[in-house]
C-alpha cells in the first residue's frame, strides 16, 4: 500500500487506486478521468458558498439557510414501538426556531439546554414557527469562535458518478500528487502576468500562485481569496497557452509562405479613387490604408473585415482587386449565393466600365459553355476579376497568377482555413469580409490569427431604422402602415421562417410559412399590390427573376425566407416585417433589418412572434429593438447565448477551454494576448529552459491543430 502511494505519478491510471477499482474507472472514463492527471485537471465548474449565518425574520421557505443560537430547550415529543421525534428549540436575539428530529434518540442528550449550536438547513414555516428537519448541527463549545465555513467544490457529473466520490477523489489525487507537478509558469513570468492583470482591473488578493498550490485551493480552497486567485492562475494559463500558439502561427504565417508585393504609389490610388462616385468615408480610407500596407508585403495578408451591414465593405474589396490589378495579378471574389455574386459583378461592371479591367463571372447555373469560355479565360490570365460563388473551388478553376483572394459574408461559409485558391506559385493575399461582427473575445482568438479591420462610420445619407417589437393586437394597424408606404413609392420585405408547412415537424403549427404567408397577404391586407415570392427551394432562374423584378420596381412586395438576408441592396425597400421571429438568431435579425436601411428613407422593421415567447426569448428581441449598433448586438448575443455558430465553425481547430469561458473572461484573454505576443517577440520558438514546458503544454493542445510544425 505504502509502495502504491509513492509511485503514484500523473500517469498512473485511476483504475489501479484502492478507493476506484474497474467499474467504477469505467464510470469515470466518461468523464474523461483516466489517469491521475485527468483528476488533477477536472477542475470544478462551480463550488458551494456556506451561507453566512442569518437571522430569524431573514429565513425564507425553501431556501437553505445557516444560523447559530443556544439551545433554550429539548423534549422528546412522542415514543410510540421504537419511534421518536425530538424537538430542539433554538434562540438566539433574533428570535427562535425549532429542530426535529425523527427517530434520532440521541439528539435529546446533543443538545442540552445551554449548548451553542451552528445549524444548516432548509427551513419551513409551520404557523408562526420556522422548523428545520434534520438539519447540519456543529456543535461549538463555549469560548471557540465559529468554525470557518468550508467551501466545496462542485464536479460535472455522469451517470453513475456521486458528488462525494469526485470530491473524495480528487482529494485523494491532490495529496498524492500535487507535489510532483513541475511549475509551467516561472516565478517571473506569473509575477508580471499578476501585474497586468490587476492593471485590467482583475481582482487578485494575491499574486497568481504557484501551481502546486493552486491545484490544492482549487480543488479544495481554503477561503474565497485563495480560490479566486487560484482559478484566475488556471484561467490565465489555458489562455496564454492558447495566445502563444496563435502568436506563433501568425508568425509562421509570415515567415513560411511567399506571396507577391504588390505596393501602392498615390498613382494608383488617384486612379482607383476617381472610379467611386462618392467620398469614401474616414474609415474606409483607414481600413484601404490597412490593406495596402499588408498587400505590399512578400507575405500574405490573411486579414478579415467586419463591418455593420451597409458600412461599405464592398468598396474596400473592390479597391484590393483593383490594387491587385494594378500590381499585375488576378484577383477573385467568392460569395456565398448567386444572387450576391450577380450583384458584386454587375457593381464591378459598373465602376470599370470603358477601363482594360475584364471581369469574369462564375457560378452554378451558367451554361456549359460559359462556364468553359470562363474558366479558360482565368487560367490564361485574359479575366482580370472573378466573381463568383463556392463553384469557384471545383478543381478545374486554375488562375494564370492569383494575387488576391477576397470572400464575402464569411460567416455563410463556415470557411475554416485559407480557401485553397492558388495559381501562379505564390500564396494569394486573403481577405475576409463579415457582416457579422464579432464578440472582442473571439476576435483575440477563434480568429486570433487573422489581422482585423473594421468599419464602423456608415456612408453619408444612410437612412436609420425603426424597429418595433410588435404585440399581438398592433397586426391591422401595422398592416395599415405598411400599405401607406407601398403608396407612397416605397416597397417592403416580408419575412418568415419556413418554406412549408412540414407535417413531420412537431411544431410545424405555429411556424409561419412563406407559402401561407404569400397567399394571405395577396388576398387580404396586401391585395391589390403586387407580393412576389421567394425562398431556397426555387431554381436560381426562378430566384433571380423574382429578385430582379423587385429591384426593378416591378415587385412591391417580396415576401421570403431568410434567402434575402445576405447583402441585396434594394434602396427603396424601407419597410419589412418579420413573422415568427424568434427563429432567428439576432445576428441574422440585424442582417435582415440592413437590407432597409439602404436609401435615404428611413426605415422601419416590425417583428412579430408566434404566440407568447418565454421571458429569455422576449429578452433576445428586446435587445435587438433598442439596439442597432451590429457590435453592440453582437456582445449582446454572444452574453446571451455564447459564441454559437460563428466560433462552432470556425472553431474546428480550436480544443474547447477547460476553466477558461470566451465571454467572462474577456480581460484575462486580451492580457494573455497581450503577454503572448512579447514573449514570441523576444523568443520566438520558446527556447528558453524554464519555458520548456509551457512550450510542451503549446505543442501538445495546438501544434497540429494550428498546423504549428516542428518549431523546435
Ligand atoms: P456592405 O457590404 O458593408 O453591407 P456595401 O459595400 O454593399 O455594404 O455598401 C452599401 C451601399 O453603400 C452601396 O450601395 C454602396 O454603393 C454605398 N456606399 C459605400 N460606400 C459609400 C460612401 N463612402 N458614400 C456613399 N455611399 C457608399
Ligand atoms: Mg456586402
Amino acid at each position: 500500500m505504502s509502495q502504491q502511494v509513492t509511485e503514484t505519478t500523473l500517469a498512473t491510471k485511476i483504475h489501479s487506486f484502492s478507493s476506484v477499482g474497474f467499474a467504477r474507472a469505467k464510470r469515470l472514463a466518461k468523464l474523461g478521468l483516466v489517469t491521475a492527471r485527468d483528476v488533477l485537471f477536472f477542475f470544478p465548474r462551480d463550488y458551494e458558498f456556506p451561507a453566512p449565518p442569518a437571522k430569524v425574520d431573514q429565513l425564507r421557505e425553501g431556501e437553505s439557510a445557516s444560523l447559530v443560537g443556544e439551545v433554550t430547550d429539548t423534549e422528546v415529543v412522542s415514543r410510540t414501538a421504537g419511534k421518536s421525534v425530538v424537538g430542539v428549540l433554538v434562540e438566539n436575539d433574533s428570535g427562535a426556531v425549532r429542530l426535529l428530529f425523527f427517530n434520532q434518540p440521541f439528539r435529546a442528550e446533543q443538545m442540552r439546554t445551554g449548548q451553542r449550536v451552528l445549524i444548516s438547513g432548509t427551513p419551513k414555516l409551520n404557523g408562526l414557527r420556522w422548523e428545520f428537519v434534520h438539519p447540519k448541527v456543529t456543535l461549538i463549545s463555549s469560548g471557540e469562535d465559529l468554525p470557518k465555513p468550508v467551501i466545496l467544490p462542485i464536479y460535472s457529473l455522469t451517470d453513475g458518478v456521486k458528488q462525494p466520490e469526485l470530491r473524495l477523489l480528487t482529494s485523494e489525487v491532490c495529496e498524492r500528487i500535487a507535489d510532483t507537478l513541475t511549475e509551467v509558469m516561472p516565478d517571473s513570468l506569473r509575477q508580471s502576468a499578476t501585474e497586468h492583470l490587476r492593471a485590467a482591473g482583475i481582482h487578485l488578493a494575491q499574486p497568481l500562485p504557484e501551481i502546486r498550490q493552486a491545484i490544492r485551493q482549487i480543488h479544495r480552497p481554503d477561503d474565497i481569496d485563495n480560490l479566486q486567485a487560484a482559478r484566475t492562475r488556471f484561467v490565465f494559463q489555458e489562455l496564454l497557452v492558447m495566445q502563444l500558439a496563435l502568436a506563433m502561427r501568425r508568425r509562421k504565417l509570415t515567415t513560411d509562405l511567399l506571396a507577391p508585393p504588390l505596393p501602392t504609389s498615390a498613382m494608383i490610388e488617384a486612379r482607383i479613387m476617381n472610379r467611386f462616385p462618392f467620398e469614401l468615408t474616414g474609415d474606409q480610407r483607414r481600413v484601404m490604408d490597412e490593406i495596402a500596407a499588408d498587400m505590399g508585403r512578400q507575405f500574405p495578408m490573411n486579414r478579415l473585415l467586419q463591418g455593420d451591414v451597409g458600412s461599405g465593405k464592398t468598396v474596400v474589396a473592390i479597391f484590393a482587386m483593383m490594387l491587385c490589378v494594378a500590381g499585375g495579378y488576378q484577383a477573385v471574389l467568392m460569395a456565398p449565393t448567386e444572387v450576391l455574386a450577380r450583384q458584386h459583378h454587375r457593381t464591378l461592371s459598373n465602376i470599370l466600365a470603358d477601363s482594360r479591367v475584364t471581369i469574369g463571372l462564375l457560378c452554378g447555373s451558367l451554361s456549359a459553355a460559359q462556364r468553359r469560355d470562363a474558366i479558360e479565360k482565368t487560367a490564361s490570365g485574359e479575366i482580370n476579376l472573378l466573381v463568383g460563388t463556392q463553384s469557384l473551388l471545383s478543381e478545374s478553376v486554375q488562375f494564370d497568377q492569383l494575387g488576391l483572394v477576397v470572400i464575402d459574408e464569411q460567416h455563410k461559409f463556415g470557411v475554416a482555413q485559407r480557401v485553397a485558391l492558388r495559381g501562379g506559385g505564390v500564396d494569394p493575399h486573403y481577405l475576409v469580409m463579415s457582416a457579422t461582427p464579432i464578440p472582442r473575445s473571439v476576435a483575440m482568438t477563434v480568429f486570433g490569427d487573422v489581422e482585423l479591420s473594421t468599419l464602423r462610420d456608415k456612408p453619408p445619407g444612410r437612412g436609420t431604422v425603426n424597429t418595433y417589437l410588435a404585440h399581438d393586437g398592433w397586426k391591422d394597424r401595422w398592416w395599415s402602415f405598411v400599405r401607406q408606404r407601398l403608396d407612397e413609392g416605397r416597397q417592403a420585405f416580408v419575412v418568415a421562417p419556413r418554406v412549408a408547412e412540414s407535417v413531420d415537424d412537431e411544431d410545424a403549427e405555429d411556424v409561419s410559412s412563406v407559402e401561407s404567408v404569400f397567399r394571405e397577404l395577396s388576398e387580404d391586407k396586401l391585395r391589390g399590390y403586387k407580393v412576389g415570392l421567394l425562398h431556397g427551394r426555387m431554381s436560381n432562374d426562378e430566384k433571380q427573376a423574382v429578385m430582379q423584378s423587385f429591384a426593378a420596381g416591378r415587385l412591391q412586395v417580396l415576401v421570403s425566407t431568410t434567402v434575402i438576408e445576405v447583402g441585396i441592396d434594394v434602396p427603396n425597400a424601407t419597410v419589412m416585417t418579420i413573422l415568427g421571429s424568434q427563429r432567428f438568431g439576432l445576428a441574422q435579425l440585424h442582417q435582415l433589418r440592413g437590407r432597409v436601411s439602404r436609401g435615404t428613407h428611413a426605415g422601419h422593421v416590425c417583428v412579430f412572434t408566434d404566440g407568447e415567447l418565454p421571458p429569455d426569448e422576449n429578452e433576445r428581441l428586446k435587445v435587438f429593438e433598442q439596439t442597432s449598433d451590429g457590435f453592440e448586438l453582437a456582445e449582446a448575443d454572444f452574453r446571451l447565448r455564447g459564441p454559437g455558430d460563428l466560433m462552432g465553425r470556425r472553431q474546428s481547430g480550436m480544443p474547447p477551454m477547460r476553466i477558461a469561458d470566451l465571454a467572462r473572461d474577456v480581460e484575462i484573454v486580451a492580457v494573455a494576448r497581450e503577454i503572448a505576443q512579447s514573449m514570441i517577440d523576444e523568443d520566438a520558438e520558446l527556447s528558453a529552459p524554464e519555458l520548456s514546458e509551457l512550450r510542451n503544454q503549446v505543442m501538445r493542445r495546438y501544434g497540429k491543430r494550428l498546423n504549428l510544425g516542428d518549431v523546435a
